[in-house]
């Protein structure tokens, strides 16, 4: 099969040798696969990763023990959990020390014509959501992976900083849990793109109130990192969504002083995310900068790569 591939550098192989599913597994025709951060990082070394990329994806079933789901549109959960282990047992399979993880670890990605799944994380597509909207349920997941973490109110003031998709994705999560949402960024184009009923936008941090309940941190960077904490009340949450801030040099003494809440968040239920595109009609496809045939990946990795990019989509059919 034609498959994006990296080791050590990304190319795009046209007779990458098809993946065989495992008993219980499904074998899944890609149809769509979008490219995220993470996509960026594993290029640059991140994980070690070798192998194709790309665990954001909407796909169709074309082989599977279990004869219903061939066939059928699904997107998948993107950890392989082992189901035997303690995390697993407490339905935490996502920090199951055993799993591989969808063109991240151990796992061949989804930026190919075809991939595979285990069963049990695959989830259909209800007929009213199409690629373009379904391809999104990955990273809203993970937005609403905050709402699992953190007991969010209706008066309770948010700011949520990066107005990067995941920022985009996680403000307009909570705008469905508070009535007070800021979203801060510095791409005039993205937070036009983030307009949103319930949902404020500002280009600058200053002239947002400081003592939030709850800050997300989603910009990335160091500086967003420090700017979390200061707008942070004493005894506030701050959330952090990027795996990146902290690369440099912290200070954690407001952290302390303040007695904040710090909580990492990562990927989140797929169920719930999809759930959320049901019931919410967030106007993902917004976000959708520009679309490649897999034939163009590595360009499309390379757009993907300018500061305040939105999706950038590979279509496989
Ligand atoms: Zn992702
Ligand atoms: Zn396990």
């Amino acid at each position: 099969m034609k498959a994006l591939v990296f080791d050590r550098e990304l190319y795009l192989d046209p007779h990458y040798p098809d993946p065989e599913p495992l008993p219980g597994w499904a074998m899944i025709r890609v149809d769509m696969a979008g490219i995220c951060r993470t996509d960026l990082e594993l290029t640059r070394g991140y994980m070690g990763f070798k192998g194709v990329p790309g665990h954001e994806f909407v796909g169709t079933v074309t082989d599977c023990d279990e004869a219903p789901w061939i066939g059928r549109r699904v997107v998948c959960e993107i950890n392989n959990a082992c189901g035997k282990c303690d995390w697993c047992a407490r339905g935490l399979g996502r920090h199951c020390p055993h799993r591989s993880v969808l063109g991240i670890l151990n796992h061949d990605g989804c930026m190919a014509e075809y991939c595979t799944a285990p069963v049990v994380n695959l989830l259909p597509v209800p007929d009213d959501i199409p690629n373009e909207k379904a391809v999104f349920i990955e990273p809203l997941s993970a937005a609403y992976e905050i709402l699992e973490q953190v007991e969010v109110g209706r008066n309770d003031r948010c700011v949520v900083l990066g107005d990067g998709k995941l920022g985009i994705l996680c403000a307009w999560v909570l705008t469905t849990v508070s009535d007070s949402v800021i979203l801060v960024g510095h791409h005039a184009t993205n937070l036009a793109v983030a307009a949103w009923d319930g949902l404020e936008t500002t280009g600058d941090v200053q002239t947002v109130p400081q003592g939030a309940d709850i800050v997300v941190e989603a910009t990335g960077s160091p500086q967003g990192l420090q700017d979390a904490i200061a707008l942070c009340r004493p005894r506030g949450t701050l959330v952090l969504k990027s795996t990146l801030a902290a690369g440099g040099a912290l200070n954690l003494a407001p952290v302390v002083v303040n007695e904040l809440t710090l909580i990492g968040s990562r990927c989140g239920l797929f169920a719930r995310g999809l759930q959320g595109m049901v019931a919410h009609a967030f106007p993902v496809e917004r976000m959708i900068a520009a679309r490649f045939p897999l034939d163009q990946a590595v360009q499309a990795f390379a757009e993907a790569t300018r500061p305040g990019a939105l999706k950038i989509l590979l279509e496989m059919a």
